[in-house]
């Protein structure tokens, strides 16, 4: 059976096969769900390949950790229930008194971890413009520990020089964690550009479909791995077997899909851009984007599916263009191959701060769109229905 998870493969090869090889018992090509809590042991303490326990270890988890950390370019993988869980495996690594850099414009949830959850437990935090670099080295203090990026960011997709803000944690002895949901390991590889810890809602693009809810750590970095293995096992937030194989069903066509969403986007972005009825359109891809230039040096084979536009006429306009899509579903989450659309401010974003809303530019005209792999003519038609 050849070695398919080498990083000499490319990527869409390591999308089918990491972590795969048929199954022993059966030749079966897919890995089974193992639904199983226990494993037998043949003599106390006798423990085949580490299973003794299903909340440690199951076969079907560590296929889809394997493969995910080979598409991250990794060498460890852990998954966990949500995109949450895993967040909150990371901040366990702290302690009461560190603190955590963490960009502004961050998914609502990750926010509120730290505000409402992490902040009572004695860690602090500061929030900072990191496309602004000297901005970012201010918020460092003597106790800073993580720093957490989130690029493209949720919602407004800023685009954070990775590399840049990993090189400056190095200097203060931080860890470097990227949420990289929004771009897929397709576009972008945190690990290779100085990151210690790659970080995804598989919730999202990985899963694909919007059936399953998921999380997902990849560090080559072995201390960090091992505190992650036992905090994994210890809080005991980890994914059922069958949520694992309908996630390492969907990363076999990762590849596909983002193609796709990344032209779609790009033709609908460009459309919006022209449309009388539209104030701004925010997507990487477009010259007009102020990180254009380093979206282009970090991500590559495209910019996401991720669109954010502001509407003429705020929140009426916005209201009445949301009731009107029909391809475009009015609902939270992203990344699936249907089309869907939200309003940031009254869904998404409700558990940032007003003030901290306003100061981001997450208006009362802002929508956001994650952009499927549908016909881009018929989504194109449903946004024009919608706006005239
Ligand atoms: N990170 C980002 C960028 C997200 O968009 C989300 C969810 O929307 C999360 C993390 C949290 O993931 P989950 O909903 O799987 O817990």
């Amino acid at each position: 059976m050849p070695d398919h998870s080498s990083q000499a493969h490319r990527f869409g090869t390591r999308a089918i096969h990491s972590g795969q090889s048929p199954d022993p018992t059966t030749g079966a090509i897919m890995t089974p769900v193992y639904m199983t809590s226990t494993f037998v042991q043949a003599s106390p303490g006798t423990i085949k390949d580490g299973y003794d326990y299903a909340r440690s270890k199951n076969p079907t988890r560590t296929a889809l950790e394997a493969n995910l950390a080979s598409l991250e370019g990794g060498k460890h993988g852990f998954c966990f229930s949500s995109g949450l869980a895993s967040i909150d495996c990371v901040l366990h690594t702290l302690a009461a008194g560190d603190h955590v850099v963490l960009c502004d414009d961050v998914y609502g949830g990750t926010f509120r971890i730290l505000d409402k959850v992490f902040k009572h437990h004695g860690l602090a935090f500061s929030r900072v413009d990191m496309t602004d670099l000297a901005a970012t080295e201010r918020a460092f203090t003597s106790k800073t520990k993580l720093v957490w990026i989130e690029t493209p960011t949720n919602p407004m997709l800023k685009v954070i020089d990775i590399a840049a803000v990993a090189k400056l944690a190095k200097t203060r002895g931080a860890v470097v964690g990227v949420d990289n949901t929004f771009a897929t390991p397709f576009l972008q590889t945190p690990l290779s550009l100085g990151a210690d810890l790659a970080m995804h809602s598989s919730t999202k693009y990985l899963g694909g479909h919007s059936d399953v809810i998921g999380g997902v750590l990849v560090t080559s970095n072995d201390d960090l791995a091992a505190r992650l293995r036992f905090l994994q096992n210890a809080v005991g937030a980890i994914p059922g077997p069958m949520d694992c194989f309908m996630l390492l069903r969907s990363t076999k066509t990762l590849h596909i899909r983002m193609d796709r969403h990344c032209s779609n986007a790009m033709k609908i972005a460009q459309w919006l851009e022209k449309h009388a009825g539209v104030e701004r359109v925010i997507y990487p891809g477009l010259a007009s984007h102020p990180q254009h230039a380093l979206a282009r040096k970090q991500m590559q084979g495209g910019f996401g599916g991720m669109i954010t536009a502001t509407l003429k006429g705020g929140m009426d306009a916005s209201r009445r263009f949301l009731e009107r899509v029909h391809l475009f579903s009015l609902a939270e989450s992203l990344g699936g191959v249907e089309s869907l659309i939200e309003h940031p401010a009254i869904m998404t974003h409700a558990s940032v701060p007003p003030e901290n809303r306003a100061a981001l530019g997450i208006t009362d005209g802002l929508v956001r769109l994650s952009v499927g792999i549908e016909d881009v003519d018929d989504l194109i038609g449903d946004l024009d229905n919608a706006l005239r």
